[in-house]
């Protein structure tokens, strides 16, 4: 196991975990907000997706976090789509994040639209106004950014700083009215431009945009920035906890200029540190930059470190729950191996699963069973689930000709070689043991079919043979095999941490995460197929797999979930 975590060291275990009890350090400000009878002993928070791509394992870790939050301290959660950027959003996308977060296993108090505010956060802005706290601005974006400074050097007042309240008043009004171009003007609030904090120097709070919003339409046509919408909607919510990403514990104090000079909800900002995980990337503009260019087939590409990926590639809920809890929350950002999360799904799906048998090979080898009558055929009962008998056996049908993996066959096999070879025993599983006794080759020299015996006293469950063999192997009975196709992911990219490579990360994409293969499956498969009784399975000795969407009633796809075990980790450990 590959229980990695590449943490800096400022993260110490109780930061970063609830092991043994001890609270991290947001459970601490709640449990401390709760001795002092803040907010009445109220613990209400929210998930708050911009509803511009599909959720990712690292929002799955935000949303564990707010709704496991609640949930622990008898709270409440809502969901708001913080949908002030008309440009990029889209229903699709919200439809989306409500399934996923479903899927996660959580429930809403309330769903909330950042939307829904801008009545209300349009008079925020005009109280500031009329305060003398906030004014327009005409010059350009480069002026803007030109006058702002560095982190040592103060920005430069604009010219328009000084503007009356009256004019900047009319002028808002009639921003929003319509009567100028994009970028014409924009609400600056009046902070500080000499500030260390370069978020304090008069940021922009609303800028005009004459845009078709995917819920408002095209009733406005100026829309607040983050800084003025977030924490006014936290406000408007009565949210206690707002918790978000370390990127933005620059912008608390503007957090708190606002909660302060418009006399709202003082909601709590609490920042935590992001989950990176090794060989993908989080962000969902790059995200999106490979579905838009078919790096992938799509968002929900099981390749994709998104929720929506992750289910097809066969995760299940419990897992990622169990990560997002074992990883813990942490102060300083940290790149988590992705050896951990397939971790958690492996100890889950060892548990659950039906263990069936499937050859995955192109050319599969043929076994003939000499003394085994022509046209018999046995059913055998095989158990579906050694680690949990409860999950009962099935029927699996066995005949005169079976499949098995080539490379379960050797014709020269070194020492401590447990499979077939000329001459050799081995159990098929569930089944009987058999001796191979011909090797049949065509003129090429290829192997086409091994001719072998069986012996009738061996069969499982009712053994008298007293033969003792040392390998079993797993087989499909030929006429009764379905063929079918299998994906096997491998990681999306080829560097641990493509975030942070000088390389355009679309180059470092490892161009062989996906290969297909032919595969022969039980036909027990198949009719749970389709009764739709099919989730994750094992393929015996093959690793984890579940059914995928393109499959169809000839030919069903599987999608390799994960294997058996870490092939990564016995990589790096040859060296
Ligand atoms: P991205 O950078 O991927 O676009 P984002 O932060 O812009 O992410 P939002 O939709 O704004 O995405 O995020 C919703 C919530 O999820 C926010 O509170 C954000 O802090 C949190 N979140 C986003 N990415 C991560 C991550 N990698 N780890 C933990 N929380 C995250
Ligand atoms: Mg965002």
């Amino acid at each position: 196991m590959t229980e990695v975590t590449k943490d800096s060291d400022e993260n110490s275990a109780a930061d970063r975990s609830n092991a043994g009890g001890s609270l991290n350090f947001i459970e601490q400000i709640v449990e401390d907000d709760l001795a002092s009878g803040k907010n009445n002993g109220r613990i209400h928070t929210r998930f708050p997706p911009e509803p511009n791509g599909y959720l990712h394992i690292g929002h799955a870790k935000s949303i564990c976090l707010n709704f496991g939050l609640a949930d622990k301290y008898g709270g409440q959660t809502n969901l708001r789509f913080d949908d002030t950027n008309p440009v990029t959003e889209d229903t699709e996308y919200v439809d989306s994040i409500k399934n996923d977060v479903h899927w996660l296993g959580f429930d809403w108090e309330n769903e909330f639209y950042a939307s829904d505010y801008f009545d209300q956060i349009y008079l925020f802005a005009e109280s500031l106004i009329k305060k003398g706290l906030a004014y327009i601005d005409d010059s350009t974006a480069e002026e803007i950014s030109a006058q702002k400074g560095t982190p040592t050097e103060p920005g430069r007042m604009s010219q328009y700083r000084d503007r009356s309240v009256d004019e900047s008043l009319d002028l808002f009004r009639r921003m929003k009215a319509g009567e100028y171009p994009d970028g014409a003007k924009v609400l600056r609030a009046k902070v500080d431009m000499a500030s260390p904090n370069m978020q304090l120097r008069d940021p922009i709070i609303y800028r005009i945009k004459h845009a078709h919003h995917h819920r408002t339409g095209d009733t406005w046509c100026i829309y607040p920035m983050y800084d003025f919408a977030h924490g006014q909607s936290d406000a408007i919510e009565h949210i206690t906890h707002s918790l978000c990403t370390l990127e933005f514990e620059v912008h608390r104090p503007l957090y708190e200029w606002f909660i302060d000079k418009l006399d709202i909800f003082p909601s709590r900002q609490i920042e935590f540190a992001r989950l990176n995980l090794t060989y993908t990337v989080m962000s969902k503009r790059k995200l999106k930059q490979l579905v838009e260019e078919g790096h992938v087939n799509g968002w929900n590409d099981p390749r994709m470190p998104t929720i929506a990926g992750l289910r097809r590639r066969g995760y299940t809920p419990a897992s990622i729950r169990e990560f997002a809890d074992r990883i813990g929350i942490a102060k300083r950002d940290n790149l988590i191996d992705v050896g951990l999360l397939e971790f958690c799904l492996r100890e889950e799906l060892n548990r659950t699963t039906h263990r069936v048998m499937a050859v995955l090979d192109e050319k599969p080898l043929k076994l003939v069973i000499t003394n085994y009558e022509a046209g018999r055929e046995e059913i055998m009962r095989i158990e579906n689930n050694p680690e949990d008998h409860e999950a009962g056996e099935r029927n699996v049908p066995f005949s005169r000709e079976v499949y098995i993996e080539r490379d379960d066959f050797l014709e020269n096999p070194p020492k401590k070689f447990f499979r077939l070879f000329p001459g050799g025993m081995v159990r098929l599983k569930g089944a009987y043991i058999i001796k191979c006794d011909e090797v049949v080759k065509d003129n090429a020299g290829e192997i086409i079919e091994l001719r072998c015996s069986y012996i009738p006293e061996s069969r499982s469950g009712s053994d008298t043979s007293g033969i003792n063999v040392k390998g079993t192997i797993h087989w499909v009975s030929v006429p009764h095999a379905v063929e079918a196709e299998v994906r096997l992911y491998d990681r999306l990219f080829s560097v641990e941490n493509p975030a942070a490579d000088e390389r355009d990360f679309k180059e470092l994409l490892n161009p062989n995460s996906l290969s297909t293969v032919r595969a022969f499956v039980e036909p027990s498969l198949i009719e749970s197929a389709r009764t739709g009784a099919l989730t994750n399975v094992q393929f015996m000795r093959k690793g984890y797999f579940i059914l995928d969407q393109d499959s169809t009633t000839e030919r069903p796809v599987f999608n390799r979930t994960v294997t058996l075990k870490d092939a990564w980790a016995k990589e790096l450990k040859k060296g």
